[in-house]
């Protein structure tokens, strides 16, 4: 059935048609005689308005729209990972061979590439078993780092038929007929999902896992589980993108979904330059075999952000649903925000707070909603978790503004970006008074039983240093540190040493760019201990320019540089030379060690 209706009105990616009888709500649709990609966003008897996107310059009323009977959907299969697709999942490379380096209107690509050849590895189903939605009935091993599962659509459950023996196939090859009560199935390597749609699943759980990031401020002060939500807010150069670039690089998740939505196209080109050659620290192999970028920058068309935000989510679900981790990075959601209030103002909605649609917090929520850690279907209790991450960029680094506050409703996590330390080049600027992490408490027992039962206890510790320093800057301000007694001016002083030794990571720096939670543990037992038996001495009344030796210091400073992540014996040398050099204190003051 072939329906085809008239444009008769265009403003920008913002298109109405009428004779639409037959059309669906959120259907897919082609517009105009190049065949545009659009989404029917309201339908009202046979008029319907569609959101365009893409650049809809040379449109004239009159033209037709064609209808394609798909809720604007995703192809999920083999061929993901290791893609670069636009925002609504046409893979980069294809169109630019297509089209040389501009990228031409109206041209349908295949999201995957349907002559590939699979190595398919088939699942002990035979003829008349009985599967269900979810099940993995055969994997395929897409990259070095990803076995990709094919599943039963969600939705689809009934007797096999059919079933083909192991061997090589495209992913447009039914594998098996699924007999169900409404009809024959064939399950293929690939299936569509629309992209509006949370993909089923039978459970949420708690959060249990930390998603590691290899951050020093995340994961010791406000960490992410695997399933979890942040937001990075931050002005414009505070240090987002590098974070998310940081989280895309050394997160321990099994797939990693990078959406540059509306943000300069040269930091996606960095990307892609840089992951091919950078390994996975957890397996050895490159990057890219467990990354799938989503590449809608400024210079692409506005409306197609949003799609780049659902379509995103949508691959996050599916590799969840195979039992993965998957962790997802938006820079910026601000950017798909101001999307939203383009369209609305262009389909002159009531506009709420700074022009921004009064259901800008809802579409937000739905999409930080679709995060989170699940028992996935199918028949074999399998796991997954979907963690998100969304840059925020308030203009004038305005925390006030709306889509800050409702992004702040619905994520655990803020690790919002300071303008003064970023400026003080202090980075990552995640301020540690302001920011914070809801899943500290569900997390400790992980971290208490695989990495080291006083963590959190060294955390805390770290924070109530942090909190008091904060409190004796104040003073300092007015008065001078001089006045301060020497107990306090050992916090300002440690303090200062947990800042610059501790929370300032370089994320260009080949040592330290990652750093592990075992390494973490080291260095806050070091700073700890450096802490307790300088203190021990300067509650006795030595002077606090005793226990601050130079060479001590910078050696605790440096640590963070000089010892890599698979060194973990070279902190004990520190350790004895920090016991080493208080023992003579200790001696020379007479200050018992069991005091
Ligand atoms: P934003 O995305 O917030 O506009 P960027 O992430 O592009 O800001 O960061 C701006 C600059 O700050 C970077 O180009 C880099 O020089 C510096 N920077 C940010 N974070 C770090 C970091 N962790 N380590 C070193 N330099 C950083
Ligand atoms: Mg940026």
């Amino acid at each position: 059935m072939d329906k085809t209706g008239e444009m008769y009105f265009i403003n920008g990616p913002v298109v109405k048609a009428k004779k639409m009888t037959g059309f669906m709500m959120h259907e897919m649709v082609l517009v105009g005689n190049v065949k545009l990609t659009g989404e029917i966003i309201s339908l009202e008897g046979d008029n319907a308005t569609i959101q365009v996107y893409e650049e809809t310059t040379g449109l004239k009323p009159g033209e037709p729209v064609s209808g394609t009977g798909d809720l604007l959907s995703v192809t999920l299969g083999p061929g993901l990972i290791g893609s670069v697709f636009d925002g609504i999942q046409r893979p980069l490379d294809v169109l630019k061979a297509q089209s040389g380096d501009f990228l031409e209107r109206g041209i349908i690509a295949n999201a995957l590439d349907m002559k590939k050849a699979w190595d398919v590895q088939m699942s002990k189903v035979k003829d008349g078993d009985e599967v269900v939605g979810g099940q993995i009935i055969a994997t395929v091993k897409e990259t070095s780092s990803v076995i990709h599962k094919i599943m039963i659509p969600p939705n689809i459950s009934g007797i096999a038929q059919n079933v083909k023996s192991s061997g090589k196939y495209t992913i447009d090859t039914s594998l098996m007929t699924v007999k169900s009560d409404d009809g024959d199935h064939e399950i293929k390597l690939y299936q569509r999902w629309p992209v509006r749609i949370p993909r089923p699943y039978i459970e949420r759980l708690a959060p249990k896992e930390p998603l590691v990031t290899g951050i020093r401020v995340i994961d010791t002060l406000f960490p992410i589980s695997k399933g979890g939500t942040a937001a990075i807010p931050g002005g414009f150069g505070t240090g987002k993108t590098v974070v998310q670039h940081q989280l895309a690089k050394w997160a321990d998740a099994d797939v990693i979904i990078y959406i540059g939505c509306g943000e300069r196209g040269n930091e996606m080109t960095e990307v892609l330059e840089e992951f091919p050659q950078l390994i996975d620290p957890r397996n050895g192999k490159p990057l890219m075999e467990r990354t799938i970028l989503i590449a809608n920058t400024s210079n692409m068309p506005v409306s197609a952000r949003e799609a780049s935000i659902y379509t995103g989510i949508t691959m996050a679900e599916y590799f969840r649903d195979m039992g993965y981790n998957v962790a997802l990075m938006a820079d910026s959601t601000s950017r798909w925000a101001e999307a939203l209030r383009e369209i609305s103002g262009r389909l002159e909605e009531m506009p709420a707070e700074e022009g921004f649609p009064p259901y800008l917090a809802s579409r937000i929520g739905d999409f930080y909603e679709r995060a989170g850690r699940a028992k996935v279907i199918g028949d074999d209790q399998r796991i997954g978790s979907v963690s998100v991450i969304g840059a925020v960029s308030p203009p004038g680094g305005d925390f006030s503004e709306p889509v800050t506050t409702g992004t702040k409703r619905f994520i655990r996590c803020f690790w919002e970006l300071d303008r003064q330390l970023a400026n003080a080049r202090h980075h990552p600027s995640i301020n540690w008074l302001d920011s914070y992490s809801e899943y500290t408490s569900e997390l400790k027992e992980w971290v208490s039983k695989n990495v080291d039962e006083k963590f959190y206890n060294m955390r805390d510790r770290f924070m109530q240093i942090l909190t008091e320093d904060d409190n004796l800057q104040q003073i300092i301000k007015l008065v001078g540190e001089d006045v301060l007694p020497d107990g306090q001016k050992l916090i300002v002083r440690v303090a200062n040493m947990i800042k610059v030794g501790y929370l300032q990571q370089d994320a260009f720096s080949d040592v330290d760019s990652n750093c592990q939670l075992k390494k973490q543990d080291e260095m806050l037992k070091i700073i700890l201990n450096y802490y307790d038996r300088a203190n021990k001495l300067v509650s006795k009344g030595v002077a606090v320019s005793e226990v601050f030796d130079e060479n001590m210091v910078n050696t605790i400073m440096r640590m963070k540089e000089n010892i890599p992540n698979d060194k973990m014996e070279a902190f004990k040398d520190i350790e004895t030379q920090i016991n080493t050099f208080f023992d003579q204190l200790d001696k020379k003051y007479q200050v018992s060690v069991e005091a």
